[in-house]
């Protein structure tokens, strides 16, 4: 069964979509600690990021590095953290976090909620700083 990760690249879960290309699919996350939480997902559906194939991991590392700059440049941060846990969905996935400070990255923190329209905006100024960067 598919997972809930590929049901949304897929297009049959909504997401508010920041970047994509031929492996990987970036939203935001529905739960974030912090604005502009991201989830960066390969295409292909592989539960243990460390299952994934060398050059597919090296891919998605230099995928999640170009978002993590266009995420900064739309949310200006001290640095964007990453983490990997993947407890919850089994389909690998990289966290990226516009952080000012070491606790913005803990996973026990209370998450924020945005409106529909809070959410849209946040993934556009992403979006639009990713296409920036592209050019
Ligand atoms: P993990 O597997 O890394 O422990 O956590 C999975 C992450 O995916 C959580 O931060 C959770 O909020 C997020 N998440 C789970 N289901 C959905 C969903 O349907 N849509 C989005 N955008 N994020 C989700």
């Amino acid at each position: 069964m598919a997972t809930i990760f590929s049901k949304i690249i897929a297009g049959e879960i909504p997401s508010y979509k920041v970047a994509e290309d031929d492996k990987f699919y970036a939203f935001l996350d529905i739960n974030p600690l912090v604005k502009g939480h991201t989830l960066v997902v390969p295409k292909r559906e592989v539960d243990y990021i460390f299952d994934l194939e060398d050059d597919e991991l090296a891919a998605m590392q230099i995928f999640a590095k170009k978002l993590a700059l266009a995420i900064q440049k739309a949310f200006p941060c001290k640095k964007v953290g990453q983490a990997v846990i993947g407890l919850e969905v089994p389909h690998a996935h990289i966290h990226l976090i516009p952080i000012q400070k070491e606790s913005d990255m803990l996973f026990s923190n209370p998450k924020l909620s945005f409106s529909n329209e809070e959410f849209a905006a946040i993934a556009a100024a992403i979006h639009k700083a990713w296409e920036e960067n592209a050019d």
